[in-house]
């Protein structure tokens, strides 16, 4: 059995489109977690006639409405009240969350008079529980509403805060209470198979009849990280199947893990061989990519930024003539400076980016988006010319999982080094 759930974000800063609504997605994957569908998910302007509206029209088909923001202490903080409105009952001081909320003042500023405004984050919707904060002032709220029209029908509502790890907090805990809430829940089978090295089309033409729409359901979705990722969901059985299936048809592109920094920090790491970069266009952006995955210390020996020429020649001995005869964007700079790297790191991988990140410095030979990468290895090395379209942002970040590519490659005897 799976119960619908809707979401409800609560904030002018996210109908203005000035925060990225990052709470909705993180009850989405919530609820899908615990076995629910989620029907939509909306974001609410501050506005107490709003949120009421919204949240009495999401419980018309939803059994579960789960809210976050709007619990301030200030003027604008209206959700307590229009759950009040929607339930049709008045407010009333919960004494126990009072006192909550005066300990943790005195503990945080103990010389501090407490402003008024905050007792008001002590009212509750008569007949709503309160759910404790551990990590701020406010309490949440659950209660359970019965909408108009539809007499039987009840559905409950959760109320978090809005500040992302509060809410995070409040929710998890909250979630543990859903199986005996909603008896008989049965939570979905996913599972997930990772891969890189081909695109989307390329992967949907080999896949073929695997990509289905049902028993099981297989998206497919791909990632600015630079990997793709295949999902199915469905009855334990089918997806234990089709995901033997999937890995098998994409053999020797699978990756161990979410992307490919951590894919590669896993794989060097077991092999206990060690990496090192020299970074022009990318500007560090394969220091940060790999130094985001936990362990990478292990492996990563250092990312040098050689953004100047001189740099490049000093520190990576990129013979000058090379850059003066055959330019910086070039295969031969590409391929000078990772051998300099690899040379003076030591490391059992150096990985080099070269490129035009534009938006401008682009010519006829080469265009904004034109990266050269180089590997290089004690053994050898290779390059790979690659062209990214779009804005200098995402130019330097495809261009650093592109070398990172480039380096599981190598690792994996995909591309010959000579
Ligand atoms: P609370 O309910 O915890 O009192 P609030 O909505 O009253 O929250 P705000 O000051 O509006 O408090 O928001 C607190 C912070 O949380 C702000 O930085 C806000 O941008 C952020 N925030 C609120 N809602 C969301 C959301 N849905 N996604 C991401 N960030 C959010
Ligand atoms: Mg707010």
């Amino acid at each position: 059995m799976h119960p619908t759930v809707r979401i409800l974000s609560i904030g002018d800063e996210l109908v203005l489109g000035r925060v990225t609504d990052t709470n909705a997605s993180f009850l989405c994957r919530l609820a899908t977690d615990h076995g629910f569908r989620v029907l939509g998910a909306q974001q609410v302007g501050d506005g107490e006639a709003g949120i009421t509206a919204a949240l009495l029209a999401a419980a018309q088909d939803a059994e579960l409405v789960l809210i976050s923001g709007g619990l301030g202490p200030t003027d604008d903080d209206r959700t307590r009240h229009a759950l009040a409105a929607a339930l049709g009952v008045p407010l009333a001081e919960h004494a126990p969350s009072w006192t909550a909320i005066e300990a943790r003042y005195r503990r945080l500023a103990p010389t501090r008079v407490i402003p008024p405004n905050n007792r008001r984050q002590a009212l509750l919707p008569r007949g709503a529980r309160p759910l404790a904060n551990d990590r701020g002032t406010a309490p949440g709220m659950v209660a359970t509403l019965r909408p108009q029209n539809t007499p039987r029908k009840r559905t409950l509502v959760a109320v978090f805060p809005g500040v992302p790890h509060e809410m995070k907090a409040m929710a998890e805990r909250f979630s543990a209470t859903l199986p005996r809430r909603f008896p008989g829940l049965t939570v979905p089978h996913i599972s997930e198979v990772w891969f890189a090295g081909i695109g989307e089309s390329a992967a949907q033409e080999r896949l073929g009849d695997l990509l289905s729409e049902s028993a099981p359901q297989v998206g497919i979705t791909v990632s600015e990280l630079g990997h793709l990722t295949l999902r199915v969901v469905g009855e334990p059985r089918e997806v234990a199947a089709r995901t033997r299936a999937l890995r098998a048809c994409l053999k020797g592109l699978l990756l161990p893990a979410a992307g490919l920094a951590p894919s590669l920090v896993a794989a060097l790491s077991k092999r206990r061989a060690t990496i090192t970069a020299a970074e022009s266009c990318t500007g560090g952006h394969v220091a940060a990519l790999l130094t985001a995955v936990p362990g990478a210390s292990t492996v990563l020996r250092e990312s040098l930024v050689a953004y100047h020429p001189s740099v490049k020649h000093a520190r990576l001995d990129v013979p000058l003539r090379v850059m003066s005869k055959d330019g910086i964007v070039s295969e031969a700079c590409a391929r000078a400076m990772a051998v300099g790297a690899q040379a003076r790191s030591g490391a059992t991988f150096a990985i080099a980016t070269t490129g035009v990140a534009g938006p401008t410095g682009g010519s006829v030979e080469n265009p904004v988006g034109t990266v050269w990468l180089a590997v290089a290895t004690a053994a050898g090395s290779a390059t790979r010319k690659v062209f990214i379209q779009g804005i200098r942002e995402r130019i330097q970040a495809r261009a650093a999982t592109s070398a990172l590519q480039l380096a599981w490659d190598a690792l994996h005897g995909l591309v010959t080094l000579d």
